[in-house]
């Protein structure tokens, strides 16, 4: 039942969300290369627009969904892969402009913890604001060497089929962040499960050990 109600409805991004999605995939990919996926994912009415700066649901799952799959097709699964990880990389710096006053994590206060404590506060804060702020279902779940991220509804990867975990954009956010969190270290950040391969939940496994 559950399962019918998740593929019968659309979910969204706030706009503000789908902007950042939408203008890391233009910094990477250049404008020709945003245009080219645009296209290939059949979604010519996104070509040269972007959504508004506001909190309102207008950015589609099936949107996020069909730009990665074409963003793969376009670059070929491992050039692909590493666009993806790049534009996450990307969307967590517009995201830390958009966003750190609700997150908290500039504040002097949160500088000042200790390492661990600023992964854990900083990771807990990235899941409240896609929990409240998006129709993504995540959870954060503490394991002995770091965290384990959960999506159970994901957008990266929504409607999707894939062999092996696809959601490279989410990937790279987490590394981004690791590394912004942490002061430029940098930590081992890897997809384990994924929904476009059958499983229950987009899983990531994030170190908290930084690479030495
Ligand atoms: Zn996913």
């Amino acid at each position: 039942m559950e399962e019918e109600t998740q593929e019968t409805r659309e979910f969204y991004l706030p706009n503000k969300m789908g902007r950042i999605f939408i203008l890391s995939h233009e910094e990477i990919l250049g404008k020709t290369g945003m245009n080219a996926v645009l296209k290939i994912a059949d979604l010519p009415g996104w070509i040269g627009q972007l959504p508004a700066n506001n909190f309102e649901p207008g950015f589609s799952f099936t949107t996020c969904g069909k730009i990665e799959a074409a963003l793969e097709k376009m670059y070929g699964p491992a050039a692909g892969r590493g666009l993806a990880l790049r534009t996450g990389h990307a969307a967590f710096k517009y995201g830390l402009r958009e966003f750190s006053s609700l997150l908290g994590i500039t504040e002097l206060s949160f500088r000042l913890l200790p390492l661990s404590m600023k992964i854990q506060n900083g990771l807990k804060a990235l899941n409240t604001l896609y929990n409240q702020y998006s129709d993504q279902i995540v959870r954060l779940e503490k394991e002995n060497d770091g965290f384990l991220w959960h999506i159970d509804r994901c957008p990266y990867c929504w409607g999707r089929d894939s062999d092996s975990p696809c959601c490279h954009h989410a990937v790279g956010i987490f590394q981004e962040a690791m590394h912004w969190i942490s002061g430029g270290k940098y930590f081992h950040v890897e997809e384990s499960s994924c929904k476009a391969a059958g499983e229950p939940s987009c899983t990531i496994h994030i170190s908290s050990k930084p690479v030495e």
